[in-house]
């Protein structure tokens, strides 16, 4: 790190240039950092021109906890349906075939998935939230994207109308962005250049 005004070496955290006595501006050190390309992907996407890409992967990660806790809501009030269901169908597997270790645990898996179906399914949206907003993952954008339409489509076609259509929506939204940000990362890592306004000036 260089004083921009006289050019001599400045220590690591300096606030003050010893020689010249010019402050050191927090900007002029990420602009050299980058630079010599060592932003790390953390660094760069807290770099200020990129809070609206921030805004809009962390909006579609909260959109995704919201659906999370109505899906929760939903399987609450599903609760008593979905508990005599599985005891039904845990019944049916006892009485069709021996009974042995084998089968009991099978009835066990199965009513345990049909009494907890919703509570899974927002695990996994609030699992795929967390790792879209701290990874900034688009592996995990296109799993909502997957996730989303399969559930989407199911249970459309369960109710015969359409529903859980926000999720996919997320979905495409949260692989735009965070496309786009691997992108522009990328493209950093390879030039050392940093995108236009990343550094937030006008
Ligand atoms: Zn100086």
């Amino acid at each position: 790190m260089k004083c921009v005004v006289c050019g001599s070496e400045l220590a690591e955290n300096a606030v003050l240039c010893p020689k010249c006595g010019s402050v050191v501006r927090r900007e002029d050190v990420v602009r050299q950092q980058a630079a010599g390309r060592q932003l790390s992907k953390k660094e760069f996407y807290d770099l200020p021109g990129m809070k609206s890409l921030r805004n809009n992967i962390k909006s579609c990660a909260v959109v995704l906890y919201l659906c999370a806790g109505i899906t929760v809501v939903m399987g609450i009030l599903e609760w008593s349906q979905n508990s005599a269901l599985a005891d039904g169908l845990a019944m049916q597997i006892i009485t069709s075939v021996p009974p042995s270790f084998f089968s009991s645990i099978v009835s066990v898996i199965i009513g345990f998935l049909i009494r907890f179906d919703r509570i899974i399914a927002a695990a996994l949206l609030v699992g795929l939230g967390v790792w879209v907003q701290l990874g900034k993952s688009r592996v995990a954008s296109l799993l909502v994207l997957i996730y989303g339409s399969y559930s989407m489509i199911m249970g459309s076609l369960n109710a015969g109308r359409l529903q859980g259509w926000w999720i996919p929506v997320i979905g495409g939204f949260a692989v735009f962005y965070t496309f786009k940000f691997n992108k522009l990362w990328g493209q950093y890592r390879r030039s050392g250049t940093l995108p236009e306004g990343a550094l937030g000036e006008k």
